[in-house]
């Protein structure tokens, strides 16, 4: 079936309410399991309607944000979920508690069981009135980032219309657009620094009502972590500034060289080359085709995948009036089939959205026939996995994109991802220092973010700077206000990735074996477990990152760069 035949169908919430209660009232007077594991199919059936006709109606919203039809389906839709997620916990609880449930493990799984003990931990009535209010703060930061109006070239820009000067061949202009950004954010520096502060403080709060130490350990929690500690994480951290940081910090300087800097600030790094970025060729649909061309020669898998997004009108790749901004994949349960959103602009980013996105369908589509619904998607972490190792998949095909560009588009790609690690490590310590000391000062927190940045990122001498001397960097970085804890997952998944490029350098077939295994386990294992099934290392061990940096650097420096 076609995306657009696919019909909205408005749901009847208090149906699915009466429906689910009398549900879970039935499983919590079974005393069997055969007609548990009956009644739990029916509940995940509810489920399946409630998330397919959210789904919908959230894609479409993004689509056409003046099609009052699901704007008002969007409204509706936020406005249940929270009595959904309710019935839901519900359910859970009575699961947990059934006196055969060690008989349901055996066919269920212990991870969903594992899952539900930390989703109840970290949820109390108590609380509610807590993240409401942090709820709104994340909201009052968002629209205080949208709000930004700065004066620069003559316009008036917020601050994605400034992003392009910063990379601009003129130093000059570069660093003026640095000093913009940097004046605009130490014009709010109270209006962050009081958002910021009263979220650690109600996280804090939070924790404490559950009967935590502090925040750390719930952030953790909140996500869903079964089998890692802040402990393993602040090892994996060592691994990174020990043996990745010297890594990166030699690859920023012959990037300083290349674009004929002595003495580079931090403004300077955003320009790769003089001769500017790689840019793929061709509009939408012959991007489109020559993925199409990709996807068939890497795999039968690929293939038919690729053909089947195309035929059903998965993708809404192109940048339309009213279209809201950004780029994901999601996933619509009844029809089984993922979807692809995104906002084309010319740039190697569209080429990015085609391997990324598509990495993140393709596993949802491999996993898609999983019987529980809960193992269908992953933890975040092993999410990204999928899809930054479809990037590197598809290196051999960027000569379709770029032509003669193919390798600055790969060389800056896997520079790109080497420097970030260390720059995802830093926004972990800081945050790990938030909520650990949450009674320090915005101004000892904002002190503290130089110190640890220049730990990671050692080449970025932002206490020189005007503005950026005051600690403000990380005011731009969203994950720190509204997603906690969540942005080293992003180096985890990064650090397996960089396993799959190791290993389809030496061995195709099996690199390429081992990620459709890893795909189409969904998320039927924890992590660390997922890992394990398909033999990739894990990253919380001593020395998997000097392991798996080795042969990249090697790489990386086999290819002249100076000739970009
Ligand atoms: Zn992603």
């Amino acid at each position: 079936m076609k995306f657009s035949e696919i019909e909205y169908i408005q749901i009847d919430f208090e149906d699915i309410k009466n429906k689910y209660n009398q549900l879970t009232e039935e499983l919590k007077n079974t005393n069997n399991k055969e007609e548990a594991l009956s009644i739990i199919s029916k509940i995940n059936e509810l489920n399946v309607e409630f998330d397919t006709y959210y789904s919908l109606a959230s894609i479409r919203n993004s689509i056409d944000t003046s099609d009052e039809l699901y704007e008002k389906a969007q409204a509706f839709f936020d406005e249940v979920s929270p009595k959904h997620q309710e019935l839901v916990n519900n359910y859970y609880k009575v699961l947990i508690n059934l006196p055969f449930k060690e008989e349901l493990k055996n066919e269920l799984g212990t991870l969903l069981f594992d899952r539900i003990d930390l989703s109840l931990k970290t949820f109390s009535p108590e609380i509610i009135e807590d993240v409401i209010e942090d709820n709104k703060l994340s909201t009052e930061y968002s629209k205080l980032i949208a709000s930004a109006k700065i004066e620069f070239d003559g316009k008036i820009l917020n601050l994605s219309q400034l992003g392009p000067y910063s990379e601009d061949n003129n130093r000059e202009l570069r660093k003026a657009a640095s000093d913009a950004k940097g004046k605009w954010f130490c014009d709010h520096i109270n209006e962050f620094d009081e958002i910021y502060d009263k979220m650690v403080k109600v996280r804090t709060r939070i924790a404490k009502k559950l009967g935590y130490e502090n925040y750390v350990q719930l952030g953790y929690d909140n996500l869903g972590r079964t089998d890692y500690t802040p402990e393993d994480v602040k090892n994996y951290r060592k691994q990174i500034y020990e043996t990745l940081v010297p890594i990166a910090q030699e690859l920023l300087e012959k990037q300083a060289k290349r674009i004929n800097i002595d003495n580079p600030m931090p403004y300077d790094y955003n320009l790769d080359f003089l001769s500017g970025n790689a840019m793929p060729h061709g509009n939408t649909s012959e991007k489109v085709e020559k993925a199409k061309q990709m996807y068939d020669e890497l795999s039968k898998e690929t293939s038919s995948f690729f053909r089947f997004l195309v035929e059903n009108e998965l993708m809404d790749l192109e940048t339309k009036p009213n279209k809201q901004g950004g780029g994901y994949c999601t996933y619509i349960p009844k029809y089984k089939m993922p979807f692809i959103f995104s906002n084309f602009n010319g740039t190697s980013g569209d080429i990015d959205v085609l391997t990324h996105e598509f990495g993140h369908s393709f596993q949802v589509y491999s996993s898609k026939d999983i019987a529980i619904p809960e193992y269908i998607w992953p933890t975040l972490e092993a999410c990204e996995i999928h899809s930054m190792s479809m990037e590197f998949f598809a290196y051999p095909w960027m000569s379709l994109f770029f032509g003669s560009d193919e390798e600055k588009y790969k060389y800056c790609h896997l520079k790109n991802a080497i420097t970030f690690v260390p720059y995802g490590a830093c926004v972990d310590e800081f945050q790990t220092y938030v909520y650990e000391n949450y009674n320090a000062t915005p101004k000892e927190r904002r002190m503290k973010w130089i110190e640890i940045q220049k730990k990671y990122q050692p080449h970025l001498k932002y206490d020189e700077l005007d503005y950026y001397k005051e600690g403000i960097r990380w005011f731009a970085q969203g994950h720190i206000f509204g997603s906690p804890f969540y942005y080293i997952d992003y180096t985890l998944a990064q650090v397996c990735a960089f396993q799959f490029k190791n290993m389809m350098d030496e061995n195709k077939e099996k690199a390429w074996d081992t990620y459709v295994k890893l795909c189409e386990l969904g998320g039927s294992k924890s992590f660390l477990n997922l890992l394990k099934e398909v033999g990739l290392m894990n990253p919380f061990n001593d020395g998997c990152i000097e392991k798996v940096m080795k042969p990249l650097r090697e790489y990386i420096n086999s290819i002249d760069d100076t000739k970009f």
